[in-house]
């Protein structure tokens, strides 16, 4: 099957960003999301993008119009019943994935992909939700998905070789490059990533260094483009959290207990930059 019709659910920050590498990839592509508010934002984020490729001379302008043209923005779940394939962007939120994709799975054709872009929820458990398992697959795109290269494509324990195949495809006609995850709790890049956070904040919890010099000491000396509190308060302190707590619940270490003083920053609401602190200030 060679994709060519797509489908978002979710015009959010990475829903949009996914149609917009689609559309400039020459796929059709159908957003869909609850709130008329998140489809407008995600239409004109993807617009000003656009202008953003334009002026920097990575795509011309009649690229960037004919790609806008080729995103349809609707609150109808029901357009994407001539999809090949779908993937679900909305709310980290198992029990609203997995009636999305039971709603999705009853009017897609057979035979066509369902893909979450979930960044913690078991693949295996959300394809348990529907009557084609096979075909379900995690397509985990980092964000800005328009500048970042990697796809994670993780592997439900159902899931095909076929669809496998077809999805990493897809994705490098997108311009990204793929990594296989089998389905575990973090994937690969949290799993790896979030315990050098959560040990960053050990550090500073137990006074081994200042936040400034654990950020330099990782930027200078592993060569990051920017240290792990710093990275923390970009993603939101409670998703790191939330991630830490699925790797400590569904992974049973100790290793992976959450550091007391993420909780407590988030207890605080300090959720880095969306709430102008976390570890930093953002308020000056
Ligand atoms: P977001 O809050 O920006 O967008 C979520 C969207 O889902 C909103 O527009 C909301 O209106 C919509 N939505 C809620 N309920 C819905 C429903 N019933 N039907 C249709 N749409 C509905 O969130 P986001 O940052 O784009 O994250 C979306 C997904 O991507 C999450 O699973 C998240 O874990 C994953 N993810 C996020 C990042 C990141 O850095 N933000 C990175 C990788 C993966």
């Amino acid at each position: 099957m060679d994709i060519q019709r797509i489908g978002v659910v979710g015009a959010g920050q990475m829903g949009a960003g996914i149609a917009q590498v689609a559309a400039v990839a020459g796929l059709d592509v159908v957003v869909t999301d609850v709130s008329q508010a998140s489809l407008d934002k995600g239409e004109a984020g993807v617009a000003k993008s656009l202008g953003r490729l334009v002026k920097k001379e990575k795509i011309t302008q009649e690229d960037a119009d004919a790609a806008a043209a080729r995103i349809k923005w609707t609150q109808d779940l029901q357009s994407h019943s001539d999809r090949q394939l779908v993937v679900e962007a909305v709310t980290e939120n198992e029990e609203l994935k997995a009636k999305i994709f039971r709603e999705l799975d009853g009017l897609m054709p057979a035979g066509a992909i369902l893909a979450s872009n979930t960044s913690s929820i078991s693949i295996t458990r959300l394809a348990a939700a529907t009557q084609r398992p096979e075909h379900f697959i995690g397509m985990h795109f980092m964000n800005p998905v328009p500048i970042m290269k990697l796809v994670e494509v993780i592997r439900g324990i159902a899931t095909s070789d076929e669809t496998f195949a077809q999805v990493k495809a897809l994705a490098e006609k997108m311009g990204k490059i793929t990594t296989m995850s089998r389905d575990y709790p973090g994937f690969l890049a949290n799993r790896i990533l979030m315990p050098m956070i959560n040990e960053a904040f050990y550090t500073l919890m137990e006074g081994v260094g200042s936040a400034e010099d654990i950020d330099t000491t990782m930027k200078l000396g592993a060569n990051h483009p920017m240290g792990p509190l710093t990275l923390a308060d970009f993603i939101g302190l409670d998703t790191c959290l939330y991630i830490m707590e699925v790797l400590h619940d569904g992974l049973g270490d100790g290793k992976y207990r959450p550091c007391p003083l993420l909780r407590q920053h988030v207890d605080a609401g300090w959720l880095g930059r969306k709430t102008g602190r976390g570890v930093f200030n953002y308020n000056d």
